[in-house]
């Protein structure tokens, strides 16, 4: 184990519900999705953030969110998507290995990051799982 949870969900040695994967990038669901499907979209290669992130690995980082982002608005029916950086504590960063949100939104929905983590859960992440896997497979 690592001092980096995400370090360690890249090394295998952490759980995770992987959704894709290449050489550079990892994408998994977030274990407290805002919504169902929330992705966190990460380089393999460890930066704390934007200040420490190689250009090379936010290109890959962004075309794998954008990837996803594309395979959420078939697989899981969305009507629309959030991609987010929160870079720094002040900017609510918690988690200091870079990683980009993907947050599947429906017409009309309330999104709160703030909102009590508590009630941030997916009842069904594995299918939710199954269902973005298959159309990242597809795409
Ligand atoms: P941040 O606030 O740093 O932008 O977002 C960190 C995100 O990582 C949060 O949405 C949180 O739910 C998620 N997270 C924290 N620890 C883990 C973990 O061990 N596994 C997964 N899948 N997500 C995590
Ligand atoms: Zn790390």
């Amino acid at each position: 184990m690592s001092d980096c949870i995400f370090c360690d969900i890249v090394a295998g040695t952490a759980p995770s519900r992987q959704v894709y994967a290449d050489d550079d990038v990892i994408a998994f669901l977030d274990i407290r999705p805002v919504k169902p499907g929330h992705t966190l979209v990460i380089p393999r290669n460890h930066s704390r953030g934007l200040r420490d992130l190689a250009p090379a690995d936010g290109e890959k980082m962004f075309a794998v969110g954008q990837k996803v982002a594309i395979a959420m608005r078939t697989a899981l029916d969305v009507d629309g998507v959030n991609l987010v950086v929160n870079d720094g504590r002040a900017a609510m960063q918690t988690v200091f290995h870079t990683h980009l949100h993907v947050i599947p939104r429906h017409r009309g929905d309330k999104l709160s990051f703030a909102k009590s983590l508590v009630v941030r859960r997916d009842p069904h992440p594995d299918a939710t799982a199954a269902k973005l896997r298959r159309a990242l497979d597809q795409s």
